[in-house]
């Protein structure tokens, strides 16, 4: 490859819309271009680098034994109907009619497809267990899409289905699954934690994210330094033993019979609302309202004294405080009769796409709703602090919170799907049984804007070898009037390549600090530098994108050191 043919178009300038180091790297790269919101190109740049990591989880997962197939991203309203989630979903999921008007979306996900595919191709518990994974295409209609390609509209994900005949089997495959994608963030070079999710229903740990370390991540999580236990805040809430006392303490201030605005209460719970909120109430996890506040009133007290095992506190659906108080029905009007947001517990993916804040206004909603991301997290994170860092953990080792960027995610989701879509095959015994499912889901696309987010510098990306766009740049000074030194790069490529090693050249004719720059800028691990002065010492001047200085090396030391 010749950089002089290639499309490469670098900018020093940063996007002001741009927050985050990878939003702005992946821009002054060249790597992505702006659409419309959460939609981006990429360039022929940046997709060599999606590529790159759409293969190794690709080989990782085919040498984990799953099987790849390809769904349609338009999917039809009457499959998504069959488990209710045509409706359940919330506004992430786009719909879209045909000139027939025929219902459809577009696949945010895809069990509602692959068990429709399943049913139609599986009958025997010979056929199982069976894992098929596609690559490919989603949009999510996120309330706040942001951060480039990291929180986007639509992106590239790996999502995989696994069927099986009994508990036991999922649970193994799901396994199976952790360890192949331990496999691949430690191929790609990353820092990263299996986190857990949940309390754990079918076979302990029924949930667990995989999340790149970064101070920028959206979600918090807790860690022990005892050993590699790792869990989402709720859920390292939910398992914390001692009672939580500084959340405790806030709901008993909350719970004065003075007049609080949503202010005071939000401040009081440690959340810092983004925007105006006309009401909020408050939940216990034993599902007893503590306060609602509405404008700047407390309307309604249930004292703390009367909560049995205060685990956490969250804010309550409208259809649970209509049934807590029973009155003033539509109280919460506009407020669609939707779950509960909770602070603590269930972190079910599709139900969080449901989840809606705001108040009794029109235009005060926020659906669904992330906490980290909506509710600014620090002062919660700080609450969560007084409650779970520093305690010892049960691994003897002591806990600390942290900050991830979610990668991937392994799920046990039972017969939820399979019973619902009526998928059956028939058992040892001739009998019909419903499979059990697991999925497995890593972000593809968001995992090039993560990877930045570790590896950076004053000058720009540093590409773990494995997702870099090349592993070497061979820059040639003054090709156009140097036939000598361009001939010895164009010979240095060749052998590279002939070693294996994905090389480019930049004879595109630029000044050497120019050209330096952009190979600094787009991450590339290794630069070989060639001019008349190398050659004619017969040396090539060598740096690794992390090291401070070049040296100068002979050929054979330079390709041992390249490859
Ligand atoms: P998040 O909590 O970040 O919204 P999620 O839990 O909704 O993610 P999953 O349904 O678990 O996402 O999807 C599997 C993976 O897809 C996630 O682990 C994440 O890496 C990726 N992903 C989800 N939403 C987006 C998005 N809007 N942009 C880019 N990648 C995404
Ligand atoms: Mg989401
Ligand atoms: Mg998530
Ligand atoms: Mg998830």
């Amino acid at each position: 490859m010749r950089l002089s043919q290639f499309h490469l178009r670098t900018t020093k300038e940063t996007p002001a819309d741009a927050e985050l180091v990878s939003h702005q790297l992946m821009m002054r790269a060249g790597m992505i271009r702006k659409l419309a919101a959460g939609l981006y190109t990429w360039s022929p740049l940046g997709l060599r680098v999606l590529r790159k990591v759409e293969s190794v989880v690709r080989e990782e997962m085919n040498a984990a034994g799953a099987i790849e197939l390809l769904m349609p991203t338009i999917q039809p309203a009457e499959l998504w109907r069959e488990t209710g989630r045509w409706e359940k979903f919330g506004d992430q999921l786009l719909k879209i009619t045909d000139r027939k008007e025929a219902q459809y979306c577009y696949s945010p996900t895809a069990e509602e497809a692959v068990t429709d595919f399943a049913r139609q191709e599986l009958n025997s518990y010979k056929q199982l267990p069976v894992n098929y994974y596609q690559i490919q295409t989603k949009f999510r209609d996120e309330i706040r899409p942001r951060f480039g390609v990291m929180r986007a509209r639509e992106f590239l994900m790996k999502d995989a289905y696994s069927f099986h005949i009994s508990d036991e089997d999922l649970v193994r495959e799901y396994h199976n699954m952790h360890a192949a994608y331990t496999r691949i963030f430690t191929r790609l070079g990353l820092e990263f934690r299996a986190v857990q999710a949940d309390s754990g229903a079918i076979g302990g740990d029924a949930s667990q994210e995989f999340h790149v370390l970064a101070e920028s991540g959206e979600d918090a999580i807790a860690f022990s330094t005892g050993s590699d236990y790792a869990a989402n805040v709720e859920a390292a809430v939910a398992a914390a033993p001692a009672p939580r006392a500084a959340a405790t303490e806030a709901l008993r201030k909350v719970d004065t019979p003075t007049q609080k605005t949503c202010e005071d209460v939000a401040a009081l719970m440690g959340i810092a609302l983004q925007r105006t909120v006309k009401s909020i109430a408050v939940m216990t996890e034993g599902g007893f309202v503590l306060a609602l506040v509405r404008g700047d009133h407390v309307v309604n007290e249930i004292k703390l004294a009367k909560v049995p095992g205060l685990a956490g506190y969250r804010l309550a659906s409208e259809a649970e405080i209509s049934q807590h108080l029973g009155s003033e029905p539509g109280f919460l009007g506009p407020l669609r009769p939707r779950e509960a947001i909770r602070v603590v517990a269930d972190r079910d993916v599709a139900a969080m796409a449901d989840f809606v804040v705001g108040a009794n206004e029109v235009g005060y909603h926020l659906a669904g709703v992330n906490w980290g991301r909506d509710l600014e997290e620090p002062e919660t994170v700080a609450d969560i602090r007084n409650v779970v860092e520093g305690e010892a953990a049960a691994d003897g080792g002591v806990i600390r919170i942290g900050r991830g960027i979610e990668v991937g995610h392994v799920f046990q989701l039972g017969r939820k799907y399979s019973e619902a879509m009526q998928f059956s095959v028939l058992d040892e015994n001739g009998k019909a049984s419903v499979p059990a499912m697991g999925c497995y889901g890593i972000g593809v696309s968001r995992i090039v804007a993560a990877a930045i987010e570790q590896n950076n510098d004053a000058n720009g990306i540093i590409w773990p070898v494995p997702m870099a766009p090349w592993t070497v740049a061979v820059c040639v000074i003054n090709p156009k009037n140097d036939a000598q030194v361009a001939q010895a790069a164009a010979d240095l490529l060749a052998e590279l390549r002939a070693a294996g090693v994905d090389a480019v050249l930049d004879d595109r004719g630029l000044r050497p600090g120019a050209m330096f720059a952009d190979i600094e800028l787009i991450g590339i691990p290794h630069r070989v530098v060639v001019s008349e002065r190398g050659l004619a010492a017969g040396t090539y001047e060598y740096r690794a994108r992390r090291a401070s200085e070049a040296e100068n090396l002979d050929k054979a030391t330079l390709l041992a050191r390249i490859s």
